[in-house]
């Protein structure tokens, strides 16, 4: 039986399917680059499926049979593709299955910071709704109607700007490496440079993914081109923001408020100070994180992994040309 190491997050019905087929080993709260168990069993390993393991050149090195890595999400940011590539390890990812969740879950948090609904709810629940109509300190302001400029037009780009569209009314802007003429005629979405679109939206939401390009994309100089009301959403990956930027542009009033569903350090240090503000809301990067979505995200991420094992070419290979090297 091939020796395949899962890690972290593998939905349990994926998981025991791949028992039939496969001597698997689970991981998940470890250290991997000083686990002597997981090293142990990495050296045997010919594939590897699960979440944000860190991958590169030391751990590269302790894995000679590997074959693939299963990503079993679409960001694959957690792998060193070049020191893959010179071993001709592939690398898959899960793309488009979790587009309308994640995009789901963005704009849920949009309004939720547009809202307040966190505040709102402990308000209740804390026993604070004392007189009929609460007073206007407790208002939020308007989403629909409003300008949303979206920075990464891809897939999950793609489905923030459907909702915000034709279920509110938002005039779209967006901003990505190019123009997408499919996007400005169903969405009637116009294109800017990133510094018109920071300038022009009441709701600025980053969906690229984090790349040596994108890291550190939104900072001081980009906050305080936001309109003071602005509202900030990061689903994409902490590290795309200067997050000590973006604390100081909250403190400052350079903008009003964000959504966070990402940090710069994960799980979040529990002093950071975009914890206690109030104006923040903060999820646990759960972008994709449904049943039914989580599940459909393993299996694809399955199929990946076991064509890579079997020698069939994996749907959703990252850099194909991995593939070409390793059969011809
Ligand atoms: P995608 O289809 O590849 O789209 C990415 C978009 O970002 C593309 O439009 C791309 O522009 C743009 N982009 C890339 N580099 C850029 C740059 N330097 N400046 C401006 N735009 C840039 O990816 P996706 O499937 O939509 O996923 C996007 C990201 O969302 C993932 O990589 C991941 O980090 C994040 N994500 C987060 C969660 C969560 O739980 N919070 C869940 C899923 C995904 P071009 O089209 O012009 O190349």
């Amino acid at each position: 039986m091939k020796k395949i190491i899962a890690y972290n997050r593998v939905e349990r019905p994926v998981l025991d399917d791949l028992k039939q087929r496969y001597d698997v080993r689970f991981f998940k709260g470890i250290d991997p680059a000083a686990d002597s168990e997981f090293l142990h069993e990495l050296q045997m390993a010919e594939g590897i499926i699960g979440l944000e393991l860190p991958v590169d050149e030391n751990l590269l090195n302790h894995a000679p049979n590997l074959k693939i890595i299963s990503n079993v999400s679409v960001g694959y940011n957690n792998l060193d593709l070049e020191a893959m590539k010179k071993r001709n390890i592939m690398a898959t990812n899960t793309p488009d299955v979790l587009n309308d969740t994640v995009a789901d879950t963005v704009f849920g948090i949009l309004i939720a910071t547009a809202r307040r609904i966190p505040e709102l709810d402990q308000y209740v629940k804390n026993g604070k709704w004392e007189i009929k109509a609460v007073g206007n300190d407790l208002f939020g302001t308007d989403v629909h109607h409003k300008t949303l400029g979206i920075i990464g037009m891809g897939r999950i780009g793609k489905a923030i700007a459907k909702r915000a569209h034709f279920g509110f009314d938002m005039d779209i802007l967006y901003h990505s490496r190019s123009r997408k003429p499919d996007v400005e005629s169903t969405f009637q979405a116009g294109y800017r440079s990133l510094d018109a679109l920071l300038q022009e939206s009441d709701f600025v939401c980053l969906i690229t993914p984090l790349t040596p390009e994108t890291e550190g994309l939104i900072g001081k100089r980009e906050f305080k081109m936001m309109k003071n009301s602005a509202i900030f959403i990061n689903g994409s990956r902490g590290k795309t923001v200067v997050e000590t930027d973006l604390i100081d542009a909250l403190r400052n009033g350079d903008i009003a408020a964000a959504g966070l569903d990402v940090y710069t350090n994960e799980p979040v240090e529990p002093d950071n100070p975009l914890l206690t503000m109030k104006n923040t809301v903060t999820t646990p990067h759960v972008g994709s994180s449904t049943h039914e979505t989580e599940l459909k995200m393993s299996e694809l991420a399955a199929e990946n992994l076991e064509a890579g094992l079997n020698g069939r070419k994996p749907p959703n290979l990252v850099d194909p040309s991995v593939w070409t090297e390793t059969t011809t």
